[in-house]
């Protein structure tokens, strides 16, 4: 007799739910079986990625065993009803297993033949792995198991099965799980118990179970159920069935999965549905068993069949680890009919789902069920040669393809990598946030100075600080890797990271740094400075100990190194392909922040088409620079000033003659003298010093300069267009580089179209711009007057202060073009800084306040709308003027979308960043059109 679902009146259903609007017509099971089916593969939101696959799958003539699905709607109802079901659920569930029972040719609860046993599985829109409850075996009691052991002359498979069931079932349906005291399963601390009582080994092997032990074994778990929970176990087929529905929707809101959906962005209200399956086993003997398979590698990417199996083991054997699971292939040896049928399956679901798919077999008695697929998870790497290659074989068109390569996975492309046989014998001994991809190994180093000299003694290094400071630079160019204890994905460190292509670490708080030992500690083990090794992977987060071999990135290899060996590897040939059809899909520019000719030639080989932001105040952090630039600040006359400003003249002009030679007929654009000045002043003693001994200044004017220069919130200080406000011959000496070297430059390549763009940071106000435009113009002209050249040149303007972008349509009248400098408008938006909101951002994301680091991924409701009213303001007054974006939002690929739909011309992003932001434009193009 069923076991009724409890349902709730009609007539409160029909007030609460949203889904029982029209009770009589409400389809709340969907079946599918023997060729036929109800639902198909693009019903997820309705049946979830299981179900509606399961669904497709039968459709295509793939053997799958019978069953059906609970729609998420019943899940949606479940919650918004005090746990309650719809009425007409219960009948339309004895439908569902009617028709199981019809195509089966078995009796749910049949204690005379073969019983029909079932599956009862969750599965949501997206699969959310080991997140949420399986209950395998379902309909077994002490009458049915006879039955299954009188069918098959097997007691043993049997009594397995069943225990099997009690356990799952005990466990996720009636919770009996470990206390807090324990450490273990309670299940299985009986079995390794019984183990121990009849084989003298906890930790036997699952197959020296005889039926006799299996027996015991579920007496035993029966009675630990009844201990824990006060009840007998469940003997009524109807009642375990009402039981594990109720689990499965019940998981969707257990801690895991909501951890899980916290992380993985996916909303509560999507809710999971459940399918009941007919069983097929896979533990009936040698000549069944359970695996799981690509269709493809998903980690390299190549066509070769990949997967694992155990023989005489049920699914969850495989995951679980109790044995160690085979290589797909061998199934030649056991059972080399299934394996050709594998193979048969294979090319079927990638001819039919034109994607690689992850999918769950069972071969019973030599006869393979298929149990799930899905599209599989992959590297980087295994993206780009999935797209690339099933293009070629015409599996897929090329706009698909480039569809197909998630833009952010690319830099994996790029990365060095791990050694994969070495990291087998390496400890991760912490972990922080993946700041910038790839592999490094090196002896540590606390300090840059220390680092650097290191380095210039040939030691690879890996530079370790607390957080990174512009100071740092030289020792993190000289660095394999960064590592930080403090610090998120857009702190100091991270941010030039990924701008050099660095391997970064950041945020590792469980290591312990102490500067003045000069040790590092974690797990309570001491790593010293200059001794010992650590390696860090960026493209996870992790930290090892010690040394770990390491290898470039083919691409990088080719592309960089112009390495022929490499450019005839397939990753590199992929990579190619891949960016040449970037190029024929895009309509954005993609430029590149850079600021010294190799960076700029780099960014070149990757694709970019210009320079987006040259920001000159890197230029002036080298060793030959620091000197003048200091005694330009500390100067307290405009002709002191003068003085220093005219040591640096050259050096600037060189900077840009070398950055134009490389940039040819692209375009530049330079940006005035930005951070506040203070970021440049020596804290050092023996520093300070020696400038005041090169400014004939004693030691104590020159300390109360310096701390006169000290700003409360440098942020919003001392910096940006206001430097030459304050100081209009810094704005001159940078314009007359700017100008001269592009007159040098074209004297030497009069064919070349150099327009230089001269870009004016921190506007607010369009007076301020007026003023300093005006210096640059005079400057500008008399030089090129006086040149007798024809050079032309604009002048713009960042728009990064919220009063900018709103009275765009003003600054329009004085900036030919703008650029979206969106770091800084997140921040004078938001009204937080950017080096501080690491603090509390966490909290943020906790308490669902935000969802995303604002300044990794543009805010589109709040920054959006103002870089949006600024486009359309700006045009208005000038309805040619050039727009672009120079934030890192410009390399990141969802913000680079918006920058698409919001009219931007061009984005702009560090020369590593570059493939993936013409992938992620190429992207947005095709999406849009
Ligand atoms: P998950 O979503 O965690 O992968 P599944 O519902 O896929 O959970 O179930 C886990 C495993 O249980 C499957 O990989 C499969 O091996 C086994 N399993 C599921 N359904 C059946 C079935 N009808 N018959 C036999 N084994 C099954
Ligand atoms: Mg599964
Ligand atoms: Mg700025």
């Amino acid at each position: 007799m069923p076991k009724n679902l409890k349902s709730s009146s009609k007539k409160a259903a029909s007030k609460k739910a949203p889904a029982s609007k029209s009770p009589k017509k409400m389809k709340y099971v969907y079946t599918w079986g023997a060729g036929k089916a109800d639902g198909n593969g693009s019903m997820k939101a309705l049946l979830g990625g299981k179900g509606a696959n399961l669904a497709e799958m039968t459709r295509i003539g793939l053997p799958v065993p019978a069953g059906f699905t609970i729609t998420t709607d019943v899940c949606t109802y479940f919650y918004a009803n005090k746990r309650k079901y719809p009425v007409e659920l219960q009948g339309q569930i004895e439908a569902g297993v009617r028709n199981m029972e019809k195509i089966m040719g078995r009796k749910f609860g049949d204690t005379t033949q073969f019983p029909l046993l079932v599956a009862v599985r969750s599965g949501a829109r997206d699969s959310m792995p080991g997140m949420m409850d399986t209950i395998l075996n379902l309909g077994l009691n002490d009458q049915t198991v006879e039955a299954v052991a009188k069918a098959t002359n097997n007691e043993r498979f049997a009594w397995d099965c069943y225990r099997r069931f009690v356990h799952m079932h005990g466990g996720k349906v009636l919770g009996v799980s470990k206390l807090p005291h324990e450490d273990h399963d309670p299940f299985e601390i009986i079995m390794e118990g019984l183990k121990a009582e009849r084989y003298n080994d906890p930790k036997a092997n699952d197959s020296v179970m005889t039926a006799d032990d299996l027996k015991e074994l579920v007496k035993r778990f029966k009675a630990l159920c009844k201990e824990r929970t006060g009840k007998a176990f469940p003997t009524n087929p109807w009642e375990q069935l009402q039981q594990a529905v109720g689990a499965v929707f019940g998981s969707w809101n257990n801690d895991r999965a909501i951890v899980y959906r916290r992380k993985y962005n996916i909303p509560s209200e999507w809710g999971t549905a459940v399918n009941v399956q007919a069983m097929v086993f896979g533990n009936t003997g040698p000549e069944s068993g359970s695996g799981v398979a690509f269709t493809r590698d998903p980690a390299t990417g190549e066509k070769v069949f990949y997967g694992e199996f155990l023989i005489n083991a049920q699914g969850e054997d495989v995951v679980a680890g109790v044995r160690t699971p085979e290589p797909v292939r061998e199934l030649k040896n056991h059972l080399p009919k299934a394996l050709v049928e594998l193979e048969r399956i294979r090319k079927v679901l990638e001819t039919h789902f034109k994607d690689v798919q992850d999918f769950e077999f069972t071969i019973q008695d030599r006869v393979v069920y298929m149990l799930q697929t899905r599209n599989g998870k992959r590297t980087g790497v295994a993206a780009v040669r999935f797209a690339v290659e099933m293009e070629k074989e015409k599996l897929i068109d090329w706009k698909t393809a480039v569809k197909r390569v998630p833009a952010d996975q690319l830099d994996q492309v790029l990365a060095p990598i791990f050694d994969r046989t070495a990291l087998k014998n390496t400890k991760a001994i912490a972990t922080g946030l993946p700041a910038g991809p790839g592999a490094a190994s090196g002896v540590i180093y606390f300090n840059a100075d220390r680092a650097v000299k290191a380095a210039e003694r040939g030691e690879k290094v890996l530079l370790v600080r607390v957080e990174t400071s512009p100071e740092d630079l030289r020792g993190m160019i000289a660095a394999e890797g960064i590592l930080t204890a403090r610090g998120g994905v857009s702190s100091h460190a991270a941010l030039v990271a990924r701008q050099m292509g660095k391997v970064c670490v950041c945020g590792a708080a469980a290591l312990e740094i102490d500067y003045h030992a000069k040790t590092l500690t974690a797990n309570g083990q001491v790593y010293k400075e200059g001794v010992d090794y650590l390696s860090i992977d960026g493209t996870s987060g992790t930290v090892y100990a010690g040394e770990v071999k390491t290898a470039p990135s083919e691409v990088i290899q080719g592309l960089l190194h112009n390495d022929t060996t490499a450019k005839k590897g397939a990753t590199y040939k992929n990579f190619v392909k891949l960016m040449d059809w970037c190029e024929k899909a895009t309509k954005m520019q993609v430029r590149t922040n850079a600021d010294t000719p190799a960076d700029s030639a780099q960014a070149i080989k990757f694709g970019a088409e210009g320079i987006g932001l040259c920001r000159t105040e890197h230029m002036f952090f080298e060793a030959d620079r620091i000197a003048a630039i200091r005694e330009m600040i500390v100067s307290k006359t405009a002709d002191q000033r003068k003085v220093a400003l005219a040591k640096l003249l050259p050096i600037q002009r060189g900077d840009f003659e070398g950055i134009f030679e490389v940039m040819e007929n692209r375009p530049v654009t330079i940006r005035l003298l930005d951070p506040p000045l203070h970021e440049f002043l020596p804290t050092d003693e023996a520093d300070i010093s020696a400038l005041a001994q090169e400014m004939q200044m004693p030691v104590s004017e020159l300390k109360d300069i310096i701390s006169s220069l000290h700003e409360f919130n440098p942020m919003m200080g001392h910096r940006g267009c206001r430097l030459d406000v304050t100081y209009p011959e810094i704005g001159e000496m940078q314009t007359q580089a700017i100008i001269e070297a592009a007159i040098n430059t074209k004297k030497k390549h009069p064919e070349w179209d150099i327009v230089p763009e001269i870009m004016v940071p921190l506007i607010g106000d369009v007076k301020e711009l007026q003023f300093v435009k005006n210096i640059i113009t005079e400057t500008a002209d008399r030089i090129i007057a006086a040149s007798g050249i024809a050079l032309k040149y604009l002048v713009g303007t960042m728009i990064e202060i919220p009063r900018a972008a709103i009275t765009a349509n003003e600054i329009a009248k004085e900036a030919e073009f703008f650029s979206f400098g969106t770091n800084d408008l997140t921040q004078m938006t938001f009204g937080f800084s950017r080096d501080d909101a690491g603090q509390f951002l966490n909290a943020y994301y906790d308490k669902k306040i935000y969802e995303n680091d604002p300044f990794a991924r543009l805010d589109q409701d709040g920054v959006g709308k103002l870089v949006i009213s600024a486009v359309k303001l700006g045009q208005q007054t000038r309805p040619d003027i050039k727009l672009g974006i120079c934030g890192e939002h410009g390399g990141d690929p969802s913000s680079i979308e918006f920058c698409l739909k919001a009219g931007l011309h061009y984005v702009s992003c560090s020369p590593y960043r570059v493939p993936i932001a013409r992938l992620a434009a190429a992207q947005a193009a095709i999406k849009n059109t």
